[in-house]
């Protein structure tokens, strides 16, 4: 094959047309949902039957599915297909703030899934010359064996090293001649730090493309990532409720994600209201699945906040893009009457070479107002000049108002004094007297 697409027919479809292919899945998805237990009792609820959806707009009639509905269902409840003939895979959340999520998946499932992930890694120009290394945990984490089956089916080789063991990495990069690795954006960046504690530059290994995602980062966290490593980094979305990878993937042009609308329905709301937002403001994504028969999922409210990018892409592919994500909807606090995300504070942060990656938010009444105080390390690049260090804290200060129209207590410390996380970092600690 040597085309620009994956499939061409799909990727590059007339949006008119794709609304209609998008309306007919709905409804099929609507004829499948039904034999599910809960969905069964929010379709007589809500009078929903396929024949109740006139135009994709009417996918608003259907009331929002949220991950507590989701837990009250575990394990079955939420499942459509016949458990005993078609059941042949299950995926689980970790579990770890409460009951876990269960998704189950018939082969139809898989093999669209895998199909998706083989159009993502296509899509920045991995073909089947090519061999990809996935540095994903493996088990019940979709990001290993989402990213395995859509390389096998790109017909890539694939090679399963599995998290952790940065020197096996690359030694499998070396012997291997890996020229595609998937890899979270941190452990890309840790990557990089043991490539040099070996001696070794990445620049003289095969690897030219890295798919990074399953981590809100920046594109200043990208940039570095390609300057470190001297590769193209791409954007990868995903989330296990909607299968795992494969959801979303940045194109060549890198700028935004492209949403694969003939496998997801995508909605953009206020999370407060729950109504649309127009195209281009931030609020949360809302998705429904379109081709998935073993549990598919209507109007799931993600958390995740992010805005659709107006205009088309000179990619060719008329398939709508995403922001990359701006984080969680959950994450987001008010101070002085102001939104803020921690992704604002990090994406200033980042920009300055004495500042190290690790930082914490800290909210606080004080005299009975809210106030915000921001710690962060310092790198090995800053100095200990208390005058300098005085300038650099007024200047990431006034960045940071900017940013996010506040004014910080900014403190910074020396670099391994905060807290260090393993896994998803704590970035916000509230101990206001009313939150
Ligand atoms: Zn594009």
């Amino acid at each position: 094959m040597n085309s620009k697409y994956w499939e061409a027919d799909i990727e590059t479809m007339p949006r008119p047309q794709l609304q209609e292919f998008q309306l007919e899945r709905l409804r099929k998805t609507i004829a499948i949902a039904a034999h599910s237990p809960y969905y069964s009792k929010v379709f007589a609820a809500h009078g929903i039957t396929p024949e109740s959806i006139r135009t994709v707009d009417d996918v608003r009639k259907i009331p929002f599915t949220t991950k507590a509905d989701m837990r009250a269902c575990y394990p079955f409840g939420m499942v459509s297909g016949n458990m005993s003939e078609d059941a042949v895979r299950l995926h689980s959340s970790s579990g770890t703030t409460g009951t876990p999520t269960v998704i189950v998946h018939s082969q139809h499932d898989l093999d669209s899934w895998a199909n998706l992930v083989a159009r993502c890694l296509y899509m920045v120009g991995a073909r089947r010359s090519d061999v990809f290394q996935n540095s994903s945990g493996y088990g019940m984490f979709t990001g290993g064996l989402g990213f395995q089956y859509g390389a096998e089916r790109l017909g890539a080789l694939t090679v399963p090293a599995a998290a952790g063991n940065s020197k096996r990495q690359i030694k499998f990069i070396q012997d291997f001649k890996t020229t595609v690795l998937h890899a979270i954006p941190s452990y890309a960046i840790r990557l990089a730090e043991v490539f040099q504690e070996e001696g070794i530059d990445p620049a003289s290994t095969s690897l030219r493309t890295l798919v990074i995602g399953a981590e809100p980062h920046t594109d200043e966290q990208r940039k570095k990532i390609e300057r470190l490593l001297g590769v193209h980094a791409y954007n990868s979305f995903g989330m296990s409720e909607m299968n795992g990878p494969g959801v979303a993937f940045e194109c060549t042009e890198q700028n935004g994600m492209h949403f694969w609308e003939d496998c997801y329905f995508v909605e953009i709301i206020d999370p407060e209201t729950g109504e649309p937002l127009p195209d281009g403001e931030v609020g949360e994504l809302v998705l429904t699945t379109l081709d998935r028969t073993m549990m598919p999922l209507l109007r799931y409210r993600t958390r995740d906040l992010t805005r659709i990018l107006p205009g088309e892409c000179p990619c060719g592919r008329t398939h709508l893009r995403i922001d990359r994500i701006k984080g969680r909807s959950d994450d987001m606090f008010i101070i002085k009457g102001v939104n803020i995300f921690p992704m604002q504070v990090e994406k200033t942060l980042v920009q300055f070479p004495e500042l190290g990656s690790n930082y914490l938010i800290t909210l606080e009444t004080i005299n009975n107002q809210d106030e915000i105080m921001v710690e962060v390390e310092l790198s090995e690049l800053s100095t200990d000049n208390y005058i300098e260090l005085e300038n650099l804290r007024r200047a990431i200060t006034r960045q940071l108002k900017d940013e996010i129209l506040v004014t910080p207590k900014l403190k910074l410390v020396k670099k391994g004094s905060l807290p260090q996380s393993e896994g998803k970092a704590v970035r916000v600690k509230d101990l206001r007297d009313n939150k």
